[in-house]
């Protein structure tokens, strides 16, 4: 990873949110209250405008800046769960180029950050059951001699199983919690989003 993958990433993340406001909106429609599509698309609007800032120096300058975006500009249970994720995968990533170990080491520094503040584990129907299995299959690939491409890609499709999976789930952590029984038969969205994250990482290291 180096500064133009990182902003190749955000570009990619940017496009793909933009694609699928209204989907995600639809998703949180059903078990939150309707605003998942826009708070993510308003988010990565602010950080996409703000991606070629030349004080930036490594991929982990930029990623810090696209959490700070997050932060200011998401809202809701997500902007602070996604922005300190960015932000502790881009102060992980402090040296010009980060090899693919590195790279891994700042994806777990992101979740535990998600983790530290959301206290959601696997299986409670958050953006927690996309990011883990992700995580899992980028350090299988990688550990079995993938190309950072391909471990991407294998990260992709575990973050998608892992968010289809949340959809028998009863939620047990945010606004979809308070529903019950009544979450279940429904895909998260905040899983949804971290599919799109992790497939447009797979797309800008294609
Ligand atoms: P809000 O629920 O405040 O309107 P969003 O709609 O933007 O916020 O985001 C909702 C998503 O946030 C959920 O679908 C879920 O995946 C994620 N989420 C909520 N609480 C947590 C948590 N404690 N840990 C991880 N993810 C969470
Ligand atoms: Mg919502
Ligand atoms: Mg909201």
């Amino acid at each position: 990873m180096d500064i133009a993958l990182a902003r190749d990433w955000v570009r990619a993340i940017a496009a793909a949110i933009a694609g699928q406001v209204d989907y995600l909106t639809l998703l949180d429609a059903a078990i939150g209250d309707a605003d998942h599509g826009v708070n993510m698309h308003r988010g990565f609007t602010a950080a996409l405008a703000d991606l070629e800032d030349p004080r930036d120096r490594t991929a982990g300058d930029v990623l810090v800046r696209v959490g700070n975006h997050l932060f200011a500009n998401v809202g809701g249970a997500a902007g602070p769960l996604y922005g300190a994720a960015f932000r502790a995968i881009g102060k992980a990533l402090d040296e010009p180029v980060a090899d693919s170990k590195q790279l891994l080491a700042a994806f777990a520094e992101g979740l535990a950050a998600i983790q530290r503040l959301g206290a959601a584990v696997p299986g409670d129907k958050t953006i927690v059951d996309a990011y883990t299995p992700a995580m899992a299959a980028f350090d299988q690939a990688l550990s079995a001699g993938a190309s950072l491409a391909t471990a991407a890609a294998r990260a992709a499709d575990a973050a998608e199983a892992g968010m289809r999976a949340t959809t028998p789930l009863q939620a047990r952590k945010g606004r979809a919690s308070y529903l019950g029984p009544r979450s279940m038969g429904h895909q998260d969205p905040g899983a949804t989003s971290t599919a799109l994250i992790f497939r447009a990482f797979a797309q800008a290291t294609a």
